[in-house]
């Protein structure tokens, strides 16, 4: 069946030759897992469509539970700014990686919506190590080790909460202090900020350097800890975004 489907490419395998398998995600069917035919053929014009993060809708012979084949693609955004740039491309690669990993351990279709709104305020300009942030901060829930930003992680404790230890996995209360690591206040709030806000509506972005790598050294720890993840391009981030500053 001939569809045209809305969706980011998440990963591409090459195939004999001059052909690649592209798995798309996609807001209504999931992964759906496309042969792009003759494809990486120099002369072919879905080459250079046929990238990691390719937004476009995909016009594809549909088969249920195998794979489509690939007829055209038109793309919706190129991402021109974030494939210009180096770091940016890093992020793009990470974040890429980070979701297909995710989607392996939840099909929700808010997934979908988180990554794509991401790729598109990095584009649009924004700091891309904060909205990185805020989506690995996003998607802990998805894996089912979400951040419990409600109290005390021992007591329940709503009040007096004197910093959040990754180690430990939240809030910890003055009554249940030991030694762990001081973490500033403004950080704290800024963290749940990161985890209510819509990324759709953020426009500017004002915060302090020392909070934004707080929030990054926290989250990194926390997912190194929780998750059981482990993705090659966040290392390779780390070195670019340390030459780049
Ligand atoms: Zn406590």
């Amino acid at each position: 069946m001939i569809k045209k489907i809305e969706g980011i490419i998440l990963t591409t395998t090459p195939y004999g030759d001059n052909s690649k398998i592209i798995n798309v995600l996609t807001p209504d069917y999931g992964i759906i897992g496309i042969m792009g035919k003759g494809v990486k053929s120099i002369r072919n014009p879905l080459r250079a469509k046929t990238e990691k993060f390719t937004y476009a809708y995909f016009h594809i012979d549909y088969k249920e539970n195998k794979l489509s084949k690939l007829i055209d693609i038109d793309i919706i955004d190129n991402f021109k700014k974030i494939r210009s740039d180096i770091e940016l491309i890093s992020y793009a690669t990470y974040i890429t990686e980070l979701t297909n990993q995710i989607v392996k351990q939840n099909d929700s279709e808010e997934i979908y919506d988180l990554y794509k709104d991401v790729l598109i305020k990095i584009n649009n300009g924004l700091n891309p190590l904060i909205l990185t942030n805020i989506l690995e901060l996003k998607y802990l829930d998805y894996l089912g080790v979400g951040l419990n930003l409600e109290g005390c992680i021992k007591c329940g404790n709503k009040k007096d909460i004197v910093t959040i230890d990754p180690d430990i996995g939240g809030y910890i209360c003055k009554n249940c202090y030991l030694n762990e690591k001081i973490i500033s206040t403004k950080t704290i709030v800024m963290l749940r900020k990161y985890h209510l806000i819509d990324i759709k509506n953020i426009s500017t972005i004002n915060i302090s350097k020392d909070v934004i790598e707080d929030i990054n050294a926290f989250l990194s720890r926390y997912y190194e800890r929780y998750t059981g993840l482990y993705i090659k391009s966040k290392d390779f981030l780390n070195k670019i975004k340390d030459i780049v500053e």
